[in-house]
């Protein structure tokens, strides 16, 4: 599905990714975590080829992203941001209509649409009409997961979707999300800092540090057999969050 091989990017001369290879397959849901500044966004903008790497390559269902392939690609994948990245001065349905209406979707079909992922996304029907301002973080988030879904992506690209939340309103909105991931049958992407929120989304998880993978696996992997000692430590240090395993 995505196979990313030693690609590297560098700003102003100082590398900040790579050299990294990594693939994802269908259906996989898998966590990139790491802590912050180790290169986990622009590891997902080279993903949606909002950026192009200096090196190495980028291929999605086996095709190279170079600038012609990039804009039909970036329509098969639903980018959801921290803040929501939602348009201020259009209501959350506009917001989620907006590439649907660009490709001339009609009135009923944009309608039919927007309806099914309210439901799939527990969005209050009235919060639709509303514009980002006068939503709550929970349900800009929501609406931002509508956006990305509207065309019925392949692959789901998520970075940091929860951080912006206080404690309670993420909740809900994990156990949602997960519940709307098993529902949808997709490739996800998920970027995070956070391990308990890493294993409680994702079949593997692909740890990152100064701009390279340091370990993937399940988090039981991680845990027992650690690839280096960063890995225990970075653990170790978010442990009171894990769950306690069971006795
Ligand atoms: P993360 O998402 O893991 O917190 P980022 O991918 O955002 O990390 O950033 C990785 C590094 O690259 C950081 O040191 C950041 O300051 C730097 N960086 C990211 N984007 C840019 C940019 N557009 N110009 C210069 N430096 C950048
Ligand atoms: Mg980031």
């Amino acid at each position: 599905m995505l196979e990313l091989t030693k690609v590297e990017k560098s700003y102003d001369g100082v590398r900040v990714l790579g050299p990294l290879s990594l693939r994802v397959d269908a259906r996989e849901t898998v966590a990139l975590l790491g802590p912050s500044g180790c290169g986990k966004s622009t590891l997902l903008r080279l993903i949606l080829a909002l950026q192009t790497p200096d090196c190495g390559t980028v291929r999605f269902e086996r095709i190279q992203l170079d600038e012609k392939s990039a804009q039909s690609a970036r329509r098969r994948m639903g980018y959801v941001i921290q803040d929501g990245g939602l348009f201020p001065h259009l209501t959350s349905k506009e917001n989620v209509a907006l590439m649907a209406r660009h490709l001339g979707w009609s009135d009923s079909r944009v309608d039919r649409r927007t309806a099914e992922l309210c439901e799939l996304t527990r969005l209050p029907a009235d919060a639709l009409e509303r514009y980002p301002s006068e939503i709550s973080g929970g349900q800009r988030q929501r609406v931002g997961l509508m956006r990305a879904l509207m065309l019925d992506p392949d692959i789901l690209l998520l970075d940091e979707p929860l951080s912006a939340l206080d404690p309670l309103v993420r909740r809900d909105l994990q156990s949602d999300l997960r519940e709307i991931f098993a529902a949808l049958g997709k490739t996800v992407v998920l970027v995070t800092h956070d391990v308990a929120e890493a294993a409680f989304f994702a079949d593997r998880i692909v740890l990152m540090r100064d701009g390279r993978v340091v370990q993937s696996g399940r988090i039981a992997e991680l845990l027992e057999r650690p690839s280096e000692e960063f890995v225990t430590r970075f653990i170790e240090a978010q442990r009171s969050s894990l769950p306690e395993p069971a006795a």
